[in-house]
């Protein structure tokens, strides 16, 4: 979504890599991919390993990036299958709706859908809610809804490490 890479600068996103990469604890946090997308990313990317899942009824595929770790401490933090280091290698058409979306992402609270903002991200830490909430107003919101109540595959239950924002 270019309103959110117009905030997100390249620079800032390669000196963080927070989230292009993955502790065994976060795993739930990393992108799901929809059926229909999964024959041209295996095709263009073919050392990317993909597990199937299913998430509120509807399939979808995780990167599956559980031989990479070498410890069974849950801390343990390896690079996206996409993140060679230096950030994503995904061509803008390959990148999933969830990768484009984030800091943002459409999670179950309290049995209703809400807008969650990571607070983890350290460039959206020091933008000011007034500006967060124009940026949801202005067509965000509708977009993250209207994906999410397509595919609800990518909707995940609240955590705390998540603002609710709309
Ligand atoms: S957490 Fe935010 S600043 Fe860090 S890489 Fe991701 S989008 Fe960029
Ligand atoms: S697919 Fe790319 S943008 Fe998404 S988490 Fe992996 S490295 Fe980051």
């Amino acid at each position: 979504m270019s309103v959110l890479k117009d905030l997100l600068s390249p620079e800032d996103c390669a000196k963080c890599q927070f989230c292009c990469s993955f502790r065994r604890c976060s795993l739930w946090e990393s992108p799901v991919f929809l059926p229909e997308e999964i024959e041209k990313l295996k095709a263009n990317y073919p050392d990317v390993k993909f597990k199937k899942i299913n998430n509120n009824g509807c399939e979808g595929y995780m990167i599956d990036v559980d031989d990479q770790y070498k410890t069974d401490d849950s801390e343990e933090e390896v690079f996206c299958a996409f993140n060679k280091g230096k950030g994503c290698i995904m061509s803008k058409e390959d990148k999933s709706f969830e990768c484009s979306a984030w800091p943002f992402r459409v999670m179950k609270k309290d049995g209703k859908n809400v807008i969650g903002l990571c607070k983890d991200c350290r460039v959206f830490a020091k933008i000011d809610m007034d500006r967060i909430k124009s940026l949801l107003d202005s067509g965000l919101a509708k977009q993250l809804y209207d994906y999410a109540a397509k595919n609800p595959v990518v909707i995940r239950d609240y955590r705390e490490n998540y603002k609710v924002v709309s």
